[in-house]
């Protein structure tokens, strides 16, 4: 490396750079250290380095405060400390062990001291303050043995701690804050001592020079300390992910980054607990106007979070989703409480008294329930009992633990509560302890069970950005996924044979608009993809999807068979395949009146049942047929609650609970039962859901004699948007294989539709007028929802963008909307295509399924003709 030798002039502007646990475990990480610190002091800015302890060891030096009492443990765990520094020590190939060792011999005097035994508090802050101390010193030799000359600090020289009203001793030893304000004398002071420096995150000193602790994380505070007393160009986080995102990316997959935010929302989500930033750090930088910056120090080159004062142009939106587990809930209740002066002080005293800080409050006539969050205070047993019987005099107590607290955070959430309606419905149906709303207007955190809160929070994630809660297309706001980010963006999962055909498409619009154009190519290649599946007996096309000839004749020939919900549909397929095997043929209708049983029946079509009254009503209709029986499982799956077909609120399938009576009323009439059919919903991407339901129906199977065949249904997705991952055939593959060997006795049927047409289709349009009222601005198509009804009915996402502009960089934000008068007309909402002219050819994708078939003459407007590529 080529490193400046001459000095930095004493007014060079200083940067911070924080080092986390993994980001200075390894040899190869001091090495990006290196060059992430040499090229800022290559651009002339003086740096001061903060690090963490090596990842695990305060875990490790706090396992030994705990088992302070047993000399020996501490001494197995003091051990493993040693060889964990050794080890890098050697993998670094240092010079000398000396400066490394003092602090391990110092370490070991810990074990010996006085206070070991009774584990006091300040001997816990000393020997917490070791994983900095010694990874800062391995830090120092490894950077000076490259040639970056490095001055060590000692972090507590420059922090005093302050203790803080009603602050408990655990909180004064170990969770200390400082005060801090920029200081030139010492910036100058330290520029005259070099232009690189490296210090300890989570220590600080007390008035007598004894160790305190900031707190579990608090080495981001350390950082932000430094950059206030310096002044700082900028103070940057280097962690192991780029930047802070929408939820932590490890949780959630498609947790967008989150490219800027201002410093009180970035306080926000660190509060409510995103691990990524010490909620104490944003303070200290705030108040002198540095700008943080998060980074990834494997990564460097990806941009991170910025966060600094206001964001501006930003669309008002949900910016995160977090959570804090290990939250305990105090239930306080009394009869006599109502406006009776007095008792909140009363009870709020005892907590006082303890030491304890209350973090969220709900108030009822005759009920305060609180929440205590464990980063805050030290909640052991002992001082929950303690507390509760102080509080007995006031009140009934009941303590609910472990709890989660699960925050939905942005600037100007009661402004948006409109659009959380589905989050408060997926509340809805768990048993919620505790709502609160925060008076800064930035947050709405529901408190759960908190075994409940890791499933949740994705599925909170995936429903906020459904219903625009959170504009992720705000690009001044949101950036990648998490998974993008993690493979490439190449990894688009969506079909896009249209932008290689793009020129035979303009060619079609350029004859008429609107027009829905089917590719065959891409139906083919989906049905094969199926076919390949050597678990599943025979597909079925569910044909309601797309009806269109050609698309019958194409899987005709990939070795189809075809699923009907009406009689004309029954009708349409023989006409269009007259040499197909009627028992190729599944009928399955619901609510359809008895004649269009009778006429299946009659030309020898499969016909499945999904309710009793056709059997026990018109049961004679069925003698001497085999039947197949449609279920309903008791729970629904899909993208939309439009789309879910099973459970009460679903008008298909027999309940579990009708199914004896179904069966007898089969046997008096003499109709053989030979196959269960379940369908539980569509656009599912998760292979698993077919494993859980085929096993469910097996075993169901397993009571009726003659069933012969299961068929599970279609429900197969196509990824919509970007961050959607393809439904993954082989697991499917896989999954399906391993249930079939389990219950080799039946065949398996499966009826996807969408899966093997959606892609394949596209609707184009053309640009007729734009408009702009206020902030919004609308891109009118001519072809609307009478051509296209999904966006309206089930809220569907389909990608749009400007054909004839197809490579132009995205222009504004703006409202896709038809030429129909109804104000549900809008095919994409907030999209950023490229900026759009009258005349331009609009695309909207992913339109083969449920596009042609469900559109409509409303309004007297033909809807888009169809055509197929050659
Ligand atoms: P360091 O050791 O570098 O200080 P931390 O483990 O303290 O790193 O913080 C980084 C971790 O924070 C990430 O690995 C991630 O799992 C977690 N995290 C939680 N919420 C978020 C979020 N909203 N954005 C980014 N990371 C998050
Ligand atoms: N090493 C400390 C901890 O693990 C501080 C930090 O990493 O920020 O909590
Ligand atoms: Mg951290």
């Amino acid at each position: 490396m080529n490193l400046p030798t001459e000095t930095l002039p004493t007014d060079a502007p200083w940067i911070v750079v924080k080092f986390g646990g993994t980001s200075v475990s390894t040899r190869p990480r001091w090495d990006n250290i290196a060059t992430i610190v040499g090229a800022h002091r290559a651009k002339g800015k003086r740096v001061l380095i903060v690090v963490s302890a090596l990842s695990g060891i305060t875990d490790q030096l706090k396992a030994i405060g705990e088992a302070h009492a047993d000399a020996s443990r501490c001494r197995e765990l003091y051990l493993g400390i040693v060889e964990r520094h050794h080890a890098l020590y050697r993998d670094m190939q240092l010079p000398s062990r000396n400066a490394l060792d003092g602090w391990l011999a110092r370490l070991d005097q810990l074990l010996g001291d006085a206070r070991r035994p009774a584990g006091e508090l300040s001997w816990q802050a000393e020997l917490l303050a070791h994983g900095e101390l010694l990874s800062s010193t391995l830090g120092a030799l490894y950077l000076n043995a490259r040639g970056l000359t490095t001055h060590w600090l000692d972090s507590r020289e420059f922090f005093l701690a302050r203790p803080q009203p009603n602050q408990g001793a655990w909180g004064r030893w170990l969770s200390a804050s400082v005060e801090v304000a920029p200081d030139p004398a010492v910036a100058t002071a330290l520029a005259a001592r070099g232009d690189v420096f490296i210090a300890q995150g989570f220590i600080a000193r007390h008035d007598d020079g004894a160790t305190a602790i900031l707190g579990r994380g608090g080495s981001d505070t350390s950082a932000s300390y430094f950059g206030a007393l310096l002044k700082a160009e900028a103070v940057e986080i280097w962690t192991d992910v780029p930047g802070m995102f929408s939820a932590n990316p490890r949780q959630v997959p498609d947790a967008r980054l989150l490219s800027r935010l201002d410093y009180a929302e970035a306080q926000e989500i660190a509060t409510t607990g995103a691990k990524v930033l010490h909620p104490r750090c944003i303070h200290p930088v705030r108040e002198v106007r540095v700008p943080l910056v998060i980074k990834d120090t494997n990564r460097p080159e990806l941009p991170g979070t910025a966060i600094g004062p206001n964001v501006a142009h930003a669309a008002t939106s949900i910016k995160a989703i977090s959570s804090r587990k290990g939250i305990t809930l105090v239930s306080m209740e009394s009869i006599g409480m109502w406006q009776q002066v007095g008792f909140l002080a009363d009870v709020f005293d005892a907590f006082k008294r303890h030491g304890l800080s209350v973090d969220l409050i709900g108030s009822a006539e005759t009920n305060v329930t609180v929440s205590l969050d464990p980063s805050d205070n030290l909640l052991t047993s002992d001082v929950l009992s303690r507390l509760c019987a102080d509080l007995e005099p006031f009140c009934r107590v009941k303590v609910i633990a472990p709890c989660a607290a699960v925050t939905v955070v942005g600037r100007g959430m009661r402004s948006m509560l409109h659009k959380l309606s589905a989050v408060l419905a997926e509340f809805g149906a768990l048993d919620v302890h505790l709502i609160s709303q925060s008076s800064n207007n930035l947050n709405l955190t529901f408190v759960v069970d908190e075994a409940l809160a890791d499933a949740l929070i994705p599925r909170l994630h995936a429903l906020l950005i459904r219903a625009e809660a959170m504009r992720v297309d705000d690009a001044a706001v949101f950036g990648p996924s998490w998974r993008e980010l993690a493979h490439g963006a190449g990894d688009d999962a969506r079909a896009t044979w249209w932008r290689t055909r793009r020129d035979d498409l303009l060619a079609i619009a350029a004859e008429a608009t609107p027009r829905y154009v089917y590719d065959l190519g891409h139906v083919r290649a989906q049905a094969r993809g199926l076919a390949a599946i050597g678990a599943v007996d025979r597909w079925h096309y569910a044909l309601k999807a797309n009806p269109h000839a050609d698309i019958l004749r194409a899987l005709h020939a990939e070795g189809f068979a075809f699923e009907c919900v009406s009689w004309d549909e029954v009708e349409h397929v023989r006409r269009t395949l007259p040499d197909l095997p009627c028992e190729r043929i599944l009928f399955t209708p619901n609510f359809a009146p008895r004649e269009e049983y009778r006429a299946a029946l009659a030309a020898g079509v499969r016909v499945t049942l999904d309710a009793l009254h056709p059997i026990a009503e018109w049961g004679a209709d069925f003698a001497g047929h085999d039947i197949l029986l449609r279920v309903d499982l008791g729970a629904g799956r899909g993208h939309h609650d439009k789309v879910k077909t099973g459970g009460a609120q679903s008008k298909f399938g027999v309940s579990l609970d009708e199914i004896e009576a179904f069966r007898a009323h089969a046997r008096t009439h003499g109709a053989r039962i030979t196959g269960l059919h379940a369908h539980l919903g569509s656009g599912i991407l998760d292979a698993q859901h077919w494993r859980s339901v085929y096993v469910q129906m097996a075993s169901l199977a397993e009571q009726f004699n003659r069933v012969e065949v299961l068929d599970l249904g279609g429900g197969l997705g196509v990824p919509s948007r970007p961050e959607d991952a393809p439904l993954d055939l082989d697991a499917l593959a896989a999954a399906l294989a391993e249930v079939k060997q389990a219950y080799p006795q039946f065949k398996l049927w499966m009826e996807p539709g969408r899966y093997l047409v959606a892609e394949a289709g596209v609707l184009l349009a053309r640009v007729t007028q734009l408009k702009r009222k206020g902030d919004v601005r609308y891109v009118g198509l001519d072809a609307g929802m009478n051509s296209l009804i999904r966006p309206a009915l089930y809220e569907a996402w389909h990608d749009i963008v400007n054909l004839t502009r197809l490579d132009d960089a995205p222009g504004e934000v703006v409202q896709v909307v038809g030429p129909i008068c109804e104000s549900g007309d809008t095919l994409g909402n907030h999209r950023r295509l490229a900026t759009c002219a009258e005349g331009d050819v609009v695309l909207v994708a992913e339109a083969g399924a449920y596009g042609a078939v469900m559109a409509s003459r409303y309004n007297l407007r033909e809807p888009a003709a169809e055509i197929v590529l050659p």
